[in-house]
């Protein structure tokens, strides 16, 4: 039986794409594997958000490199965002057998094939053949819909769209992800209905901005979006008893959606709010259509409608032409909002962007980025110890991931407000399951505590 090897980088969208794909090899016979050498199709998803990312998949070129030179029954390809917008480079520079853009992961295991045909019969030279589709296609937003679950698996990613059309000046999505596509909402719940069979409690809907979901394609009904719309679809499944969503854009906060927070509970107490920059001018730059103020009212807003809300964020220091100024007002405003957590990123080039294009007098160096990086990690990291320092102590109610991906014999699970906590007790037993533990200790935006079990 034929096995698959998919390396994946880049956010929750590209796990998503990668078990889909992973899917559709299983369902022709394959077998996914974790070891790349006994692989024979090796795979990997690509992310061009950041710079890191594409330098990690830019490394295992050099392995796809081997692999094509020593085991030339071997199927080599890239997919996903670097894919896309990187296509030929990608076929010369690799030798990769393969290339499938954002809106081809549904003809991968058709392409895999056509390639192992050729290479079987001999009839082409397998240096020269190969496949690259990055085309664009209709409806490809629909065919992200089976599902891979584990044993006891409790929680599960849906994908409802995809594409953005914010045009964020630093944000190279709209380039490799195309247009917003966002899928029925019939379709969605009825994959959410299956997934609440197979005992899945909690869903995370996915899409590139999931709050503004359908807006093109979709009518308001009763005053309320396409996105809250589908909330109350996904709401009555029963069996699902938390539903969260990412990522969103602040702009699709409307009070309708703000205002779901009162009436859904199964809505998780946690929104992730992408701030960038605490700087009109900067945001204005970044093509972020709201100001510093307006963002500080809508977190007021949404911790009003549901109070202990988590509120989370992304703030991308050195963007072209900030100045200390500019970033004290980002840190400024921080202080003021008091985020539970927020990843914080140096700005970094991404090609054919027009952030890119900026005047080179306006780049700022890399120790200026990584000294205010460090700074506004620092103050982050105080607001998360004045968040989770109280808990010790409590009792918080968390659903059990199953064991930690660092030390197998001690299990993880998540609280609504999407902390982290570790503790010890039975596998077998609590994977899947919601119920309390009992705070002991905090550490690195992790909450470690005792399992509170009835008998
Ligand atoms: S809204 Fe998000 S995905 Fe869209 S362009 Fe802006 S940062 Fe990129």
């Amino acid at each position: 039986m034929p096995k698959v090897y998919i390396k994946t980088y880049g956010c929750q969208m590209n796990e998503r794409d990668s078990e889909q794909v992973s899917q559709m090899f299983i369902e022709r016979g394959y077998t996914m594997t974790r070891e790349e050498p006994e692989a024979d199709v090796v795979l990997i998803n690509t992310c061009s958000v950041r710079d890191q990312a594409e330098q990690k998949a830019i490394g295992k070129m050099g392995m796809l490199r081997k692999i094509h030179r020593q085991r030339t029954h071997v199927v080599t390809g890239f997919m996903g965002c670097m894919a896309q917008s990187r296509a030929g480079e990608l076929l010369k520079t690799a030798k990769v057998d393969l290339v499938v853009g954002t809106q081809k992961y549904h003809r991968v295991v058709e392409y895999v094939e056509e390639i192992v045909r050729a290479k079987e019969e001999r009839q082409m030279d397998d240096e020269k053949f190969s496949i690259v589709d990055v085309e664009e296609e209709t409806s490809s937003q629909n065919a992200i819909r089976d599902h891979i679950l584990k044993e006891k698996q409790a929680s599960a990613f849906v994908s409802i769209m995809q594409g953005c059309n914010m045009k964020c000046t630093f944000c190279i999505v709209p380039y490799t992800r195309g247009g917003e596509r966002g899928r029925p909402i019939a379709e969605i719940v009825e994959e959410v209905r299956r997934l609440a069979d197979q005992g899945i409690k909690e869903v995370t809907l996915l899409g590139q901005i999931v709050n503004l979901y359908g807006r093109h394609e979709f009518p308001m009904k009763d005053g309320k979006s396409p996105f809250v719309q589908l909330l109350e679809g996904v709401h009555e499944v029963p069996g699902i008893e938390r539903i969260r969503f990412t990522s969103p854009h602040p702009i699709g906060y409307k009070a309708d959606l703000i205002n779901a927070f009162t009436y859904l509970p199964k809505l998780a107490e946690h929104v992730h709010l992408p701030l960038q920059s605490g700087s009109d001018a900067i945001l204005k730059k970044m093509h972020r259509p709201y100001s510093a103020a307006k963002f500080e009212d809508l977190v007021a807003r949404i911790r009003a409608a549901r109070p202990g809300i988590a509120v989370s964020t992304d703030i991308i220091v050195g963007f072209p032409g900030e100045t200390e100024e500019h970033y004290q007002e980002t840190r400024a405003l921080c202080d003021r909002v008091q985020f539970e957590n927020a990843f914080i990123f140096r700005y970094s080039k991404r090609r054919g962007t027009p952030a890119a294009e900026m005047d080179d007098a306006l780049q700022l160096s890399e120790r200026v980025k990584e000294e205010r990086n460090q700074d506004l990690l620092a103050l982050i990291n105080t607001h998360a110890q004045a968040k989770y320092v109280p808990l010790i102590g409590t009792k918080v109610e968390i659903l059990c991931e199953g064991p930690s991906k660092t030390d197998a014999s001690r299990l993880v699970g998540r609280t609504r407000t999407n902390k982290i906590v570790v503790f010890e007790g039975p596998a077998e037993r609590l994977t899947g399951q919601i119920f309390d533990v009992h705070v002991t200790d905090f550490a690195n935006f992790t909450l470690y505590g005792e399992a509170v079990l009835a008998n």
